[in-house]
């Protein structure tokens, strides 16, 4: 409608100032006004909170705001009263009676955005009072919260499952930072019963420059690619707390002012050493990943994983502390199936459920696909966090397209067995019935008697994994991690499969080494 068109634009200068919207907010904004219930995917600091604020202030009423952390309550609105909209928030961290003059004020219909904890929202009482007012929407914050599969999984999140029967008819948005398939399936499925609009936008940092390249000599590597960009600020990351110790010690040798981070020094080491990245011009950092959070230098101009990182996420993150500035920046992964092949070890040792274990695993998939990567690094990148892209030309790949070879009939062998066998199996199944192998399982499924069972026994499974590995990072296979990474064909994979699409592949020539590491992957 016309007055909520009017009324948003007016808003948006008004209240926030704002002359036009961000890449993604406005669908966002759309879909909320028109009642749809809405999750919206968006890194931090690309501006998120608009996407609630707005809709609210134009929908009138009273808006909740579900938020896991006083401190984050408090900046909020904090902001949002400079901007003069009445927003408040009732929370522990107040004495009982400004909590009650606060409600006082809800009542009254003085307030229009009110920030709760999950377990004070969904108390009765709290929610039998709310039902008496004209409520204008329920948006949750840090909706990852509600995820066991993320990393900052809160049970109190998990009532919030209601909400949806609480409040119907009442607009509902989740927002998260936390962009990965599994944790939003999971957010779709635990807040909004399966059924919500998902928007992903904002991941792309155009102005670094991403990279990969097989990791032959760290040390080496190391040195001249840090050598190689003398007078500026960077960070290398490496896995160990040793790793870092040593490759501090190398390059201050070679004359850079590299300082080491890990959890290992005392914090007063630590601390100094931050103090020194962030104050002068042209220090490296070589850190752990210890090092970073909340970390604000706008002039980092590179970040060079000497390990790779064990997710996407991870990667993203820490490469995204590179070139806030907006000015050219770089990030380069120096990369190793080996390497690979210890994180999938850690992960088999660790004590988690086995759910977790694959999720986990499924993540590492997926790291090792934008490894290995023949298209566009920044579209593999985007498209993991389900984000569209077109080929960047700010990659190697898309400088320097590495040589390729069709694998299109080997991708329609694997893709015709997944489909032949209910899209139900996981990548390891998928390879043992390619390469013929007659396990009991396979026989007692009658998976043997399979049109293109063993049609791949000229190559090692391993090979078929890493193909698998490729069509899940190009997006032709889904793994769905709800269930044990099944995998499940996409668009792109019934395309492959109709030969309407070809799949290609690095040409095998300098993998000899790579492919024997990969035995264990
Ligand atoms: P997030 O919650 O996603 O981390 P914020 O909502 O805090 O991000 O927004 C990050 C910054 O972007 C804030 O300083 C905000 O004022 C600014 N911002 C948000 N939307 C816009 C916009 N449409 N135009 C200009 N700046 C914006
Ligand atoms: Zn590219």
């Amino acid at each position: 409608p016309p007055a909520i068109e009017a009324a948003k634009h007016a808003r948006l200068a008004e209240v926030f100032g704002f002359d036009r919207f961000r890449p993604g907010q406005q669908d966002v904004v759309d879909t909320v006004l028109a009642g749809v219930p809405t999750l919206a995917v968006m890194p931090t600091g690309a501006g998120k909170s608009l996407c609630y604020q707005l809709p609210a202030l134009v929908l009138g009423g009273l808006s909740i705001v579900v938020s896991p952390l006083i401190a984050l309550m408090d900046d909020q609105v904090n902001a949002l009263k400079l901007q003069g909209v009445a927003a408040e928030a009732i929370h522990s961290g107040k004495p009982r009676e400004d909590n009650v003059e606060i409600w006082r004020r809800v009542a009254r219909g003085e307030v229009s955005l009110l920030y709760l904890a999950p377990e004070r929202l969904m108390s009765e009482r709290m929610l039998s009072a709310l039902a008496r007012l004209p409520l204008g929407l329920v948006a949750v914050d840090e909706a990852h919260c509600v995820s066991q599969w993320g990393h900052s999984f809160r049970a109190e999140y998990l009532q919030l499952g209601r909400l949806r029967e609480v409040f119907p008819g009442i607009p509902l948005v989740a927002l998260t930072a936390t962009a990965d398939r599994a944790t939003r399936d999971d957010i779709v499925e635990r807040l909004f019963g399966g059924q919500a609009r998902v928007f992903v936008s904002g991941f792309d940092r155009p102005n670094i420059f991403i990279g990969v390249e097989d990791k032959k000599d760290p040390a080496r590597q190391i040195e001249s690619f840090v050598r190689a960009r003398p007078n500026v600020s960077g960070i290398v990351y490496r896995i160990s707390r040793k790793k870092v110790d040593e490759t501090a010690e190398r390059l201050q040798a070679a004359g850079v002012r590299a300082l080491p981070y890990h959890a290992g020094m005392s914090p007063e080491a630590r601390a100094a050493n931050q103090e020194v990245f962030l104050a002068e011009d042209g220090v490296v950092m070589v850190a752990t990943v210890a090092f970073g959070m909340g970390i604000d230098k706008s002039d980092v101009r590179y970040v060079l994983h000497a390990d790779a990182p064990g997710t996407l996420e991870a990667y993203y993150q820490e490469i995204g502390r590179a070139g806030r500035d907006g000015a050219p920046a770089e990030a380069l992964l120096l990369y190793s199936a080996g390497d690979i092949a210890t994180r999938r070890r850690f992960l088999d040792e660790e004590a988690s459920s086995p759910e977790r274990k694959m999720v986990e695993a499924r993540r590492l998939d997926a790291m090792v696909g934008f490894c290995e990567a023949v298209t566009c690094r920044r579209a593999v990148l985007l498209g993991y966090f389900g984000e569209r892209a077109k080929a960047c030309g700010a990659c190697d790949v898309c400088r320097d397209p590495p040589k390729v070879v069709d694998a299109s009939r080997s991708a329609q062998q694997v893709l015709r067995l997944v489909r032949a066998s209910g899209e139900r199996y996981g990548a390891a199944y998928i390879a043992s019935l390619v390469t013929g192998q007659r396990s009991d399982q396979v026989c007692g499924r009658g998976h043997d008697k399979l049109a293109e069972f063993g049609a791949g026994a000229d190559k090692p499974a391993s090979e078929w994994r890493a193909l698998l590995r490729q069509l899940v990072a190009i997006n032709a296979l889904h793994a769905d991690p709800q269930r044990y990474g099944a995998l499940m064909l996409t668009e792109a994979g019934n395309a492959i499969l109709g030969g309407t699409r070809t799949f290609t592949l690095r040409a095998p020539t300098r993998h000899k080494r790579d492919r024997h590491a990969q035995r264990d992957g």
